[in-house]
């Protein structure tokens, strides 16, 4: 899961990519990258670490000259964490420069670099984007426009490319459009794209639209951005985006994800009502649906758990043992709020049940009398290969273990979960979403 950018035609456009990437940082927090273009060259500047780290020097907005720029936050689930591996990538072809930013998974990516390296080609990462650059810069035909197209057919997967060359930009949403992306406006001129909408509130931009699923925007100057519609397909946002992923203000094809959350809480008190005192959430990311669940079953809300803000995210560090020290780090009871009290502890999926243990023991430990662990998402049973880092089936723990077996592992008086159907009741019936890893139908094969 990554965050990507695009500014077009706004004075000094690397600046306001680093605020829109900086208001996306809960993307992806391993590494950063913002390339500009000045018209005659593009220049990129990109690292390992948060945003606010890498581009902690007014130096670089003076190297990053230019009114387009585009950006990326990485969050790794292809390729390694070197500092290669960040993006934007950047590439000289036959037609002059391009860089490239990316979110999104491409399934097809080892047999296109298998052909592409059969074939001759050097690659300097590990990268399924860098796929995208060996086939534009191979295709024959005679604009990059043609050959971004020509190059979209050998790839298959859950994808937007925001692409730069020294004068346009491009902005592509697969045709499933799983990962979110939106279109904005600056009041005086100049456009933005951005995976999610939070990043056009806090650089003053209007949201027009939402890229289409199978859309292709064109940026060029003196002219308002051209559609391409390239594919025509059922569109299948991901459902993790609402549930997990994106930040609560942003807008996901026309539904606000904090709307979403409350809606995922109040059918996971309808579905599994229990005797209890007080609702907890798992801070930030199961406040919504705590919320949502409260209000529903009448049981009072308490913020119980206070969180450390100053730890990234637990899954951030794809390491098992720093993940467990991370969780213990980041959160920690209020014991005043929880001793002697039946407990409801709600955060949005249970994944591998690393959090979910540590909290149950830590409410435990705080005395707690009874704690009800409840996930607004169903049983993730199936690895996402759309982009979302739940990788392998080895780690997901209810690929392994049946609902009891899990509620005794981590420790809590009962476990339940939001049903699939509950989900989509949350979300809405006007369209079908991308469940892949509760349902395991992977559309995209
Ligand atoms: P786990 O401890 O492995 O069960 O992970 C569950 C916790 O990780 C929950 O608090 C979720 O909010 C969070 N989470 C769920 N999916 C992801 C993801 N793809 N990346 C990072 N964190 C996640």
């Amino acid at each position: 899961m990554c965050a990507v950018v695009g500014v077009f035609n706004v004075k000094n456009a690397s600046k306001v990519a680093y605020y829109a990437l900086f208001a996306m940082q809960h993307r992806g927090q391993e590494a950063t990258g913002i390339s500009a273009s000045d018209g005659s060259t593009i220049r990129t500047r990109k690292r390992k670490g948060l945003v606010t780290e890498v581009f902690m020097d007014e130096e670089n907005f003076d190297y990053l000259k230019g009114s387009m720029a585009i950006g990326h936050n990485r969050y790794s689930t292809a390729g390694s964490k070197s500092v290669v591996d960040a993006q934007p990538i950047m590439a000289n072809y036959k037609l002059g420069q391009i860089s490239i930013a990316h979110n999104g998974n491409l399934i097809n990516k080892n047999e296109i670099r298998e052909k592409l390296i059969n074939e001759g080609a050097i690659f300097q990462s590990e990268m399924d984007t860098e796929n995208l650059i060996h086939l534009i810069a191979r295709s024959q035909k005679p604009t990059l426009q043609e050959r971004i197209i020509e190059a979209l057919e050998d790839i298959k997967g859950a994808y937007c490319f925001v692409i730069q060359s020294r004068k346009k930009m491009f902005a592509i949403r697969d045709k499933y459009g799983v990962r979110p992306l939106s279109l904005g406006k600056f009041p005086n001129g100049g456009y933005i794209v951005a995976s999610e909408t939070c990043a056009f509130d806090l650089v003053g931009a209007d949201f027009v639209r939402d890229v289409r699923p199978g859309e292709m925007l064109i940026f060029e100057k003196g002219k308002e951005p051209e559609s391409i519609q390239l594919y025509e397909s059922e569109p299948r946002p991901c459902a993790f985006e609402y549930i997990y992923f994106a930040r609560p203000d942003s807008v996901i094809d026309g539904k606000n994800v904090y709307e979403k959350r409350l809606e995922m809480g109040k059918r996971l008190a309808q579905e599994n009502p229990v005797e209890a005192d007080i609702v907890l959430p798992v801070p930030d990311s199961g406040v919504a649906a705590a919320l949502g669940y409260a209000r529903e079953s009448g049981i009072p809300f308490e913020n119980g758990i206070v969180r450390n803000h100053y730890v990234g995210r637990t899954f951030i560090e794809p390491i098992q043992e720093m993940r467990d020290l991370k969780v213990r780090l980041k959160l920690s009871p209020i014991k005043e709020v929880i001793k002697g009290k039946r407990v409801v502890i709600i955060d949005d999926s249970l994944v591998r049940g690393t959090t979910s243990k540590q909290i149950v023991k830590m409410l435990k430990d705080a005395g707690a009398k009874e704690v009800h662990m409840k996930l607004a998402s169903p049983q993730i049973k199936h690895p996402c290969k759309y982009g979302i880092d739940t990788p392998s089936y080895e780690e997901l723990i209810s690929a392994n273990m049946s609902d009891e077996e899990i509620r005794e592992y981590i420790g809590a008086d009962s476990l339940s979960f939001l049903s699939i159907e509950g989900l989509k009741e949350s979300l809405g019936h006007d369209r079908n979403y991308s469940l892949v890893s509760f349902d395991g139908e992977y559309f995209i094969c």
